[in-house]
């Protein structure tokens, strides 16, 4: 597209590379022995590297291009957008901010019909806390362990993963508990109804303990993404609501990644039954991180907090008109040609059975698990001690080789730790992902030279 040629993208991929070593500072890595990977364009499920190669975008650049790279409405929104009106203050009006909140709430479960934009799903989940908290006059927030909700202030410290470690200076009322997750349980549970219904009795005494009139809210990831990929059991998220209920807690559902299609609903928690949370975290799928967006839909009684005192909190950018023209380009094409629908096929008729078979096959495969277009392999040294293929907070050479390989083959995966995330466009083909499934089953061979 536009004149994209491979040398004249070997050109620019030397120069920008050259330039990014030595004035861009990279999130979440030491800088000196970074060697970052080149993208000079992209084409639905596919991105090209420095060197002109093709590659499928199994990663969907941090489970974020739902709709696919540069589909061309959402290009022609933007570029429409651009020429109309690029930028107006978060006091105005404007059409693309207006059609954005009723498009998002018409799609929210229950009654969230309030949106408050933001730039992304940390200041998402700063502005949900911050909210309950005015709401409850309470100030402690229960949040999983397992979890990733941002990397501002807050939102890391609600983080149940090791990049909260250095960014913890004990952060007055965050309060960590253990969630569903049968592999690794921590409840000794052997099936999903006995992890369920003791996961939710850990919850109950977490809240008792610390004492339900200092909770102002839980905060969990519908679909824990970045931490393993791990669906509630049924009954989990029902039993979350029903603790909320009787506690006078808010429940904040993180869909920052799990949102707008990823697991085959417009939002995960939809699996979960008729449960409707009190604040809906979003970001990345709005728009499909074309233009940063973020926010929160929020029920009416949580609103209503505010309606004759002023909400203390805002952002210039806060449904910034290119960002929100996206999400409505979005959200309408998504609509229209099925997106949704076509991830829980793929994700029910393809990349389930196929990650199911790869699993038979490799040792190295501990478990998969997921929904719709929404992923992740556990990969394991010994099958039979589960012992992680790489270290939690590390990495390994296994874990390194096998997406090395998978990268040579032409197949760019997310992975976290001894994880790797089947994370795809929720606009894949059935053809396109077999041919990820042929490359991950070159890349677990890898990983199998590492087991017992
Ligand atoms: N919550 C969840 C569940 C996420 O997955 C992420 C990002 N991966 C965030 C919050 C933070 O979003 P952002 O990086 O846009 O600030």
């Amino acid at each position: 597209p536009n004149g994209w040629t491979p040398e004249a993208a070997r050109e620019k991929a030397a120069r920008a590379y050259e330039l990014d070593r030595k004035h861009i500072f990279h999130s979440w890595s030491a800088q000196k022995s970074l060697n970052p990977m080149v993208i000079t364009a992209a084409q639905g499920s596919y991105v090209w590297d420095g060197d002109g190669n093709r590659l499928l975008d199994f990663s969907s650049q941090m489970v974020n291009t739902n709709i696919g790279h540069q589909h061309p409405k959402v290009v022609a929104a933007i570029q429409r957008q651009a020429a109309t009106l690029c930028t107006i203050g978060p006091a105005f009006v404007n059409d693309a901010r207006s059609e954005a909140a009723r498009l998002i709430a018409e799609r929210t479960p229950g009654a969230l019909d309030r949106v408050f934009f933001t730039n992304g799903g940390a200041d998402a989940v700063e502005h949900a806390v911050r909210m309950a908290r005015l709401h409850t006059g309470r100030s402690k927030v229960l949040a999983r362990y397992r979890s990733y909700h941002g990397g501002t202030d807050t939102a890391v410290n609600l983080t149940g993963d090791p990049r909260r470690w250095p960014n913890d200076h004990g952060t007055a009322g965050v309060v960590h508990f253990f969630g569903p997750f049968l592999y690794r349980s921590q409840f000794h549970a052997t099936t999903e109804a006995e992890e369920s219904e003791r996961a939710l009795q850990h919850l109950e005494q977490t809240i008792v303990f610390e004492g339900p009139s200092t909770i102002a809210a839980i905060i969990l990831e519908s679909v824990p993404g970045t931490a393993g990929i791990m669906v509630p059991p049924p009954g989990y998220l029902a039993g979350v609501r029903e603790l909320c209920d009787r506690y006078g807690i808010v429940f904040i559902a993180d869909e920052v990644m799990a949102g707008f299609g990823r697991t085959g609903k417009w939002f995960a928690i939809e699996h979960g039954g008729d449960v409707v949370p009190d604040l809906i975290t979003f970001a990345k799928g709005v728009n499909s991180g074309y233009v940063p967006l973020g926010g929160v839909a929020i029920a009416p009684h949580i609103a209503a907090t505010f309606d004759d005192r002023p909400y203390p909190g805002g952002l210039t950018y806060s449904g910034h008109p290119l960002a929100t023209a996206a999400a409505v380009a979005t959200i309408t094409a998504m609509a229209e040609e099925g997106i949704v629908e076509n991830a829980a096929e793929m994700g029910e008729g393809v990349l389930g059975p196929g990650l199911r078979e790869l699993a038979d096959r490799h040792p190295c495969v501990g478990e998969v698990r997921g929904v719709g277009v929404f992923w992740a392999l556990e990969l394991v040294r010994d099958r039979a001690t589960r012992e992680p293929l790489a270290p939690y907070g590390g990495s390994s050479p296994a874990m390194t080789e096998a997406v090395a390989a998978a990268k040579a083959a032409g197949l760019l995966l997310f992975v976290n730790f001894n994880r790797l995330h089947v994370v795809p466009p929720c606009t894949i083909s059935e053809a396109e992902a077999k041919e990820g499934l042929a490359i991950l089953d070159h890349a677990l061979t890898v990983a199998d030279g590492h087991t017992v």
